[in-house]
């Protein structure tokens, strides 16, 4: 269960959200066994969120909502996955349709992003899924399933197993509009069969396929339920304690 939290909280603020999300989850007797929680704040949070959670020792994952396709140098205002790395990032999300949508970002550099978290032993969480358009016009498994592949353009299978891959419906996320779980079971499922076409059936078993757009406490049971959706990517949801926790423990 990931915590996207956008550009939201300052390193300050989110040294309250971290520290009351790890009590919460203590006092509600959490198993970090059965689902894993990761929080995604923005980079200047980072080193605060990591102080954090080795001082303290919190079962908490966290990472970046973004990587450069660079590895170091002249590129103002980018951040390299071995810095992210040198910040004890587990996760980086890849390919966020906002990142898509405001800075253009298309299939293949998610990929050389991919790459190049995959190089500094961080797990990419890929996002991918349609517009309300792409799905009215009926394309919509065409459509993810092509950007899931240009994502993972020349992986082998062993770098395909260690990525998550995130199905969000542009048209859900931030909108309060969630897929049905029949919605997001189609196209989970559409996901793992393209990863064993693309590989095989043992890459499409080890990845971890999560649904991201609009969760929350009243509605993660049914996307849950689902057989194919292992986890959720939440937005809005994940700035909220008790409904971040809610949501966190459901297995
Ligand atoms: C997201 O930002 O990935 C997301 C799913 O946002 P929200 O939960 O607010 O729809």
């Amino acid at each position: 269960m990931a915590g996207n939290w956008k550009m939201n909280l300052n390193h300050v603020e989110a040294v309250g959200l971290v520290q009351k999300l790890a009590w919460t989850l203590e006092d509600k007797k959490h198993d970090p066994e059965k689902s894993e929680v990761v929080v995604l704040p923005p980079f200047t949070d980072l080193r605060t969120v990591q102080t954090l959670v080795d001082g303290d020792r919190l079962k908490l994952g966290y990472g970046a909502q973004d990587v450069s396709a660079h590895n170091a140098g002249a590129y103002t205002g980018e951040v390299s996955a071995a810095m992210l790395h040198k910040l004890g990032c587990g996760y980086v999300l890849v390919g966020h349709s906002e990142r898509r949508q405001y800075h253009g970002e298309d299939d293949a550099l998610v990929n050389t992003k991919i790459k190049k978290l995959l190089r500094s032993g961080i797990t990419p969480i890929l996002c991918v899924g349609e517009a309300r358009q792409t799905r009215e016009a009926g394309e919509h498994v065409q459509h993810t399933t092509d950007q899931l592949a240009g994502a993972l353009k020349d992986l082998n299978a062993e770098q395909a197993s260690g990525i998550v891959v995130a199905y969000e419906p542009v048209w859900a996320i931030g909108t309060g509009q969630v897929a049905t779980p029949d919605d997001a079971q189609e196209m989970s499922a559409a996901i793992r069969a393209k990863l064993a076409e693309l590989h095989d059936q043992s890459v499409a078993d080890a990845v971890r396929i999560l649904y991201g757009g609009s969760v929350k406490a009243g509605n993660v049971a049914q996307i849950m339920a689902q057989p194919d959706v292992d986890g959720c990517l939440v937005g809005g949801a994940s700035l909220v304690v008790e409904e971040f926790a809610a949501i966190a423990r459901f297995y």
